[in-house]
């Protein structure tokens, strides 16, 4: 396949907008998979993405179709040419925006797909920019014009006025009934231009993605820039150095299908040598070993937003937890790992994640997929302190900020977010009261048809990463759409809030919180902490301090002794009921000093902002 006959494109959209419903139509227009193969939204691929129905990581797959491009001179008895698609699919959630630049660094074009009732929504916008600022052409896609809400004549005039799009660009479809199809990879084909690279050049492959097969050892998905790939060549990363052989090469169709060879601006995936995904770099260049090429531009490494302790929820698994966050890992590379020790809770992991929803993302993988049962600690973001003696320290764990610093702080950041958020124009009021508790500030507000806000914040990282997306949702009856990127630091009045139990301060439990907040936040936790304890033989004090100085307290009385009697009593079924009972709720138990201390404990800590 010559450049010429190739395309890569991508699909992007809001959430729930019908990209993956519209990835598989495409497939099986193409005959890639067959129609009613009975598993919808053919390439999500994970357990969590079948369950909740968004796309976490974006798949690729490789497609043939023939076409003749209006004008084309094609004689009789020539056929069309056929054309090589390569479509990758992205997904729409804000934690995941760095899988879709990662994705789009791979094509010269995308669909940018509205939901035909929906119109334009926060993620539309993200994912328009996105592609917008990398130079690619955008193919405007209107879905789902079977509903009947739909409203294309509307949407059509919100994608004129806010990216300028031209109405007569714009096609209309339904992933459901088919209407409209047809005409999508004509236009993928017309509009999009070849990929640019040059096959007389030297090999430089850029590395998208990798992940671990337990049959092949690590796969790496590639997008060829220049040159060729074959089966049997040696190839290094400029990230290493390190030289490998290429022992299958090919592309997904959508199974793997080995080729032997890759060419000029054609995607696919490599087999090496390589024994772990650590080798394999996204974004790192691939070349021939001895070649010297420039490398390529890269990605922006991911950054992570928030960060949480992850324990064994029973504390002798540390080994297992530790073996199932490696082979996760292995196929989640934007999550950092680091060891660290709780007195409260043992030895564990500091995770960073980009985002609460991948955070969710990740240790439900971690259960379902490798079995691990994990004690998560309230998610943080990363803040930084600035002591008199003019050191700074930055801290992703509450528990590692000292309570009673030698050093006076003289000032502290926090991470900032510039949020979007599209609603209907009747909720403008709650939506305002909201985001002005969230320590928002307004800059910009304007209407983008007569029914609909755009309205752009600078927001506190930490205000909306707990819970503010739901509350959102709920005081907007689901209407809000919401997308944020990443803004500077600002300086900002923070506070170690400690939780101790029994006049012992709890590490796990420590948070940073803003001081206006910090009585109420206290309040709360303690109150949560109160319902979520069960009783145990002694008394229990549950306290919130900041420094030294007590802010909250409740206490949960001890069980009486006659209590306990009762439950010994002559009926041998109660008590074999009750000490089963006492076993089961052990394996979800986590003693701190002498409290037993639930799991949902800590999950309810989650809840509080
Ligand atoms: P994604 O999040 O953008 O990947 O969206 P999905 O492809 O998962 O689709 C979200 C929901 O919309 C699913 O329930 C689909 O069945 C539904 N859907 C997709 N396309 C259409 C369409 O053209 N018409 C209608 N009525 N529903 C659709
Ligand atoms: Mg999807």
């Amino acid at each position: 396949y010559p450049p010429e006959l190739v395309r890569n494109f991508s699909i992007i959209a809001h959430v729930d907008h019908g990209k993956s419903t519209l990835a598989d139509r495409l497939l099986e227009l193409t005959g890639t998979i067959k129609k009613g193969h009975g598993q919808p939204q053919y390439l999500d691929k994970l357990q969590v993405e079948r369950e909740r129905g968004i796309t976490v990581k974006a798949q690729t797959a490789t497609m043939f179709y023939k076409h003749s491009i209006n004008g084309d001179n094609i004689s009789d008895g020539k056929e069309s040419p056929k054309y090589l698609l390569n479509l990758v699919d992205t997904p729409g959630h804000v934690d995941f925006s760095y899988e879709v630049s990662r994705s789009l660094a791979a094509c010269q074009g995308v669909l940018l797909v509205v939901d035909a009732a929906q119109g334009v929504q926060a993620q539309t916008v993200a994912n328009f920019y996105l592609a917008f600022e990398s130079n690619l052409t955008i193919v405007p896609v209107i879905n789902k014009i079977d509903q009947p809400t739909a409203n294309p004549d509307l949407v059509k005039a919100q994608l004129k006025s806010m990216f300028d799009l031209d109405p007569s660009d714009v096609l209309l479809t339904s992933a459901k009934t088919g209407e409209g199809l047809e005409k999508i990879i004509p236009a993928v084909i017309e509009r999009i231009p070849p990929p640019s690279g040059s096959c007389n050049s030297p090999l430089r492959m850029l590395l998208l993605d990798s992940y671990y097969d337990e049959y092949k050892g690590v796969i790496c998905h590639v997008a060829v820039v220049d040159g060729a790939l074959r089966k049997g060549d040696k190839i290094s990363t400029v990230a290493t150095g390190q030289s490998y052989e290429v022992f299958d090469v090919g592309i997904m169709h959508p199974e793997l299908k080995p080729t032997g060879i890759l060419l000029t601006g054609q995607v696919g995936y490599v087999v090496s040598g390589m024994r772990s995904t650590k080798e394999a770099r996204i974004g790192d260049t691939i070349y021939h070993t001895k070649s010297a090429v420039e490398p390529l531009p890269g990605f922006k490494p991911a950054k992570h937003m928030v960060f949480s302790g992850l324990y064994p929820a029973d504390g002798s698994d540390f080994e297992a937890l530790s073996h199932a966050i490696e082979r996760l890992t292995c196929n989640d590379a934007s999550v950092s790992i680091t060891k660290e020790t709780s007195t409260a809770l043992g030895l564990g992991f500091r995770c960073g994640f980009l985002g609460l929803l991948h955070m969710d993302v990740f240790h439900q993988r971690l259960e379902q997929e490798y079995g691990a049962h994990v004690i998560s600690t309230v998610p943080t973001v990363p803040y930084i302190f600035e002591y008199s003696d003019g050191s700074k320290l930055e801290v992703q764990n509450p528990a590692s900020l000292p309570s009673n610093p030698k050093q006076k702080v003289i000032a502290c950041w926090e991470p900032t977010v510039l949020a979007t958020i599209i609603i209907p124009s009747e909720y403008v009021g709650p939506v305002i009261t909201l985001v002005s508790e969230r320590r928002g500030q307004q800059l910009e507000h304007s209407f983008i048809d007569s029914q609909r806000v755009f309205m752009k914040y600078r927001m506190p990282l930490r205000e909306i990463v707990i819970d503010f997306y739901n509350e959102l949702k709920s005081i907007t009856s689901g209407y809000a759409s919401f997308d944020y990127e990443d803004a500077d630091y600002q300086q900002s009045d923070l506070v170690k809030l400690d939780i101790l139990l029994n006049g012992q301060p709890v590490d796990a439990m420590a948070t940073i919180v803003h001081k206006v907040k910090a009585y109420r936040v206290g309040r709360e936790l303690v109150e949560k902490l109160k319902k979520a304890i069960d009783r145990q033989m002694f008394e229990i004090s549950i306290q919130a301090a900041i420094g030294s100085k007590v802010i909250s307290r409740e206490t949960i009385s001890a069980l009486r002794k006659n209590v306990l009697a009762k439950c010994y009593g002559g009926d041998v079924s109660r008590k074999r009921k009750l000490l089963e009972k006492q076993k089961e709720g052990k394996k979800r138990m986590k003693r701190v000093g002498s409290v037993d201390i639930p799991q949902e404990a800590f999950h309810e800590l989650l809840k509080v902002s």
